[in-house]
């Protein structure tokens, strides 16, 4: 038996501008988020009756309070479940998850926690020695707030290589999320080593419409194009 194709959506603030994006180019508002859910909900449950089963999963990245309300809304009303991203240095700042929060976030079956960073400078641009050992220190403070160990993480902007790859190997973590589209069946481990895992998500803008989201279901390509279309060249740092 083929194991089912997973689709992850990729979001950010909600109903706010997020971290690092003035325009909230990134951000959805409340009323789009509901209704991605309802249209996600019907396409999941449309792959039920035919050969091609899909999976959806939602990813917050950033760690923002919305991500905690946005997960439980996907839970209680379509049994979504939900991974979110914390950035160490900025628990309990404004509009931020506190470690209060973050521990009882812990508790919930619905969602998985793991990290973005100590800070969202994105990891392609950080001195790898300097690199290894902010994420040691982030992975270690996350870890004491929830009480387990942190095997997962996102790249900040999406930007990684072989090198981040690799300190994140070496780090013990075994799912690195991307921005890359697409939907993920098998993973894409780096070379001949299983033991890390790239996850490609679709990322959701402010600006989509329910024929965009359907459009991801049906193939990422044209997709990507609008979205490289929609946001201008300095976000891309
Ligand atoms: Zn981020």
């Amino acid at each position: 038996m083929t194991a089912p194709r997973e689709l992850i959506f990729l979001y950010h603030n909600l109903s706010a501008p997020g971290f690092e994006d003035p325009l909230g180019l990134f951000s959805r508002d409340w009323k789009d988020f509901k209704n991605d859910a309802k249209v996600l909900f019907e396409i999941y449950n449309h792959s039920l009756s035919n050969k091609n089963q899909t999976s959806i999963l939602f990813s917050f990245d950033d760690g923002y309070i919305s991500s905690m309300q946005a997960s439980l809304y996907l839970y209680e009303n379509y049994g979504f479940k939900s991974d979110i991203f914390i950035i160490t240095s900025i628990i309990g700042s404004p509009g931020f998850l506190s470690k209060d929060q973050i521990y009882n976030l812990s508790l919930q079956k619905h969602i998985r926690l793991g990290l973005h960073g100590k800070t969202h400078i994105p990891y392609t641009q950080i001195d790898p020695h300097v690199l290894e050992i902010d994420l040691k220190t982030a992975l270690h403070d996350l870890s004491s707030i929830i009480g387990k160990s942190v095997r997962n993480i996102s790249y900040p902007h999406g930007l990684r290589n072989k090198s981040t790859d690799m300190i994140l190997q070496r780090l013990g973590i075994t799912k690195a999320f991307t921005s890359i589209y697409g939907s993920n069946r098998n993973y894409h481990a780096i070379e001949d080593d299983k033991s890390l895992k790239l996850i490609k998500r679709n990322a959701i803008l402010s600006s989509d419409s329910s024929s965009d989201i359907k459009s991801i279901h049906n193939g990422p390509l044209r997709y990507f194009r609008r979205f490289k279309q929609s946001i201008p060249r300095f976000y891309f740092r």
